[in-house]
């Protein structure tokens, strides 16, 4: 399952996906290929890796390192008085990104409850009451 997974992200972590030709066609790789599309919609790009494999990058690694400071608005703390200014645009372009994430994490929550079933009147009031 793993490696069907790692195929049909072709990632290069492993050091032998990213080489095999084609992609498997097996429900579980097309759901990995819907993940892809989703993530190219929100991020603007395709990832060529599988998830986890950033958290290897030594530069993402840093940014998000220099995010955490960025939050706190404590960047210069990390970054000093001239940052590297890939190291600025990846902090802003991170911080977009994970906006539109959880922008649509919100949307997709709502959508779901929708689903679940008929809503309160506007106006309704839920009372909880303790008896005994
Ligand atoms: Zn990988």
């Amino acid at each position: 399952m793993r490696a069907e997974i790692r195929r049909a992200y072709r990632c290069p972590c492993d050091g032998r996906s990213h080489r095999q030709h084609g992609r498997v066609v097996s429900r579980r790789a097309r759901a990995v290929l819907g993940e892809l599309a989703a993530v190219e919609k929100l991020t603007g790009s395709r990832p060529n890796a599988c998830p986890w494999a950033g958290f290897y990058d030594p530069e993402v690694a840093l940014v998000l390192q220099a995010y955490d400071f960025f939050l706190e608005g404590q960047a210069s703390e990390f970054w000093g008085n001239d940052p590297p200014w890939w190291m600025v645009l990846a902090v802003r372009h991170y911080h977009r990104v994970l906006g539109r994430v959880r922008a649509d994490a919100i949307k997709l929550a709502r959508k779901k409850s929708e689903e679940l079933g008929p809503r309160l009147p506007p106006g309704a009031v839920v009372e909880h009451r303790i008896q005994g």
